[in-house]
């Protein structure tokens, strides 16, 4: 059987380009003898590898000099807590609740502090983003959280909140690197990368200079620290070294498809050939209300439970895979993300069509 088309939120495809590359180094790096999976984090090549990936993600995000960027592991789940551990000087911070990824973070930092929730999309499960121009956001509080992109739901910030000064936390995970943002706009930007970018195991943090320091809450341990990782090159500790090195094809595979501009473009092509489909269609619907659309997951119904589950299985069996919705709301997603091919997307819709009037 050869490759599939596949769906999944994540862990989720990569560029096929970068498998091959790295299957053919997998026995030999460059001629040093070994895979990057057998070598010292502190050998030369290795040396290589990780100042070649954080000049690369510079120069596709221009991230400015005084953000430091760090590959750090325990997934973007981690980071629920390293954000409060690191920045709640006051013990305050505000949360944008837009789905379970930002409930968890929200509901982490209230271990450590008071997290305010100042808007949510709950009452709707989670279907828009609420309007964040004139938020009620405390006075003193540290920093402003959101989820930027919402994995499950398929919702995406189109502007950015108004923080009203405060600095800005976002988890981007589910759409790093799929379009140019101004990175000065947020403090923090944070995300795992087997959504967008690479092989689970690695988390990208890129974090401006004057928010890491030793001023963190009691009981901070020295691996959440930001600091620690920050004054270390992220190599306090043996760092994720194979995924950080596939992390950095991808960096590579981007800048030659035209970086992030053009994975912009792409990405816009291949989501409206399935929202123009969902919108036409007379048997699936589209969950998400139209502005606040998700350029990377498209979940979408038919109404119907065992259609969906009909559809699931009969896609499964036509080579398009991982397209069962998320446990909790149902239905089906797809993920488009940045190395799903605009075929992949093209087929997919040609098969939904068939599936309609079959089903009609
Ligand atoms: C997948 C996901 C997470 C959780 O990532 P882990 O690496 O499994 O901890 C957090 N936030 C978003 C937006 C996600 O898509």
């Amino acid at each position: 059987m050869g490759r599939v088309y596949n769906f999944s939120a994540g862990p989720a495809v990569l560029p096929e380009e970068v498998l091959k590359e790295a299957a053919e180094e997998m026995l030999d790096y460059q001629g040093t003898g070994m895979s990057v999976m057998e070598m010292s984090h502190r050998s030369k090549a290795f040396d290589g590898i990780i100042k070649d990936a954080e000049k690369d993600i510079r120069e596709l995000m221009n991230i400015p000099d005084n953000y430091k960027v760090l590959f750090l592991q325990g997934g973007a789940s981690q980071q629920f807590s390293a954000v409060p551990m690191n920045l709640m000087k006051n013990k305050k911070a505000a949360y944008i609740v837009t789905g379970q990824w930002a409930k968890k973070a929200y509901q982490e930092a209230q271990r450590y502090g008071e997290a305010v929730a100042v808007a949510s999309s709950a009452d709707k499960t989670f279907s828009y983003i609420p309007d964040c121009s004139d938020l009620d956001i405390p006075e003193d509080a540290d920093y402003v959280y959101i989820c930027e992109n919402n994995t499950i739901y398929g919702t995406k910030y189109k502007t950015l909140p108004n923080t009203k000064g405060h600095t800005l936390v976002a988890d981007v995970s589910s759409c790093f690197l799929s379009e140019p943002i101004d990175v000065t706009r947020y403090g923090v930007i944070y995300g795992g990368v087997q959504k967008n970018i690479g092989p689970a195991g690695v988390v990208i943090a890129i974090i401006r200079e004057d928010l890491i320091s030793d001023d963190v809450l009691e009981g901070t341990p020295t691996m959440l620290k930001w600091k620690t990782q920050a004054d270390a090159d992220s190599l306090y500790n043996t760092p994720p070294c194979y995924g950080i090195y596939i992390c950095g094809k991808v960096f590579k595979w981007i800048k030659k498809m035209g970086g992030l501009e053009a994975m912009k473009a792409l990405n816009e092509k291949k989501a409206k050939i399935l929202y123009d489909y969902l919108d036409e269609s007379k048997l699936f619907k589209g969950t998400v209300v139209p502005k606040d659309r998700s350029l990377m997951n498209v979940p979408f119904v038919t109404g119907d439970d065992e259609l969906d589950k009909k559809f699931v299985a009969e896609a499964k069996a036509a080579g398009f895979e991982n397209l069962k919705g998320h446990r909790t709301v149902g239905g089906m997603r797809a993920s488009i993300y940045n190395a799903m091919p605009i075929e992949g997307v093209e087929k997919l819709v040609e098969f939904m069509k068939k599936f309609e009037a079959e089903n009609a």
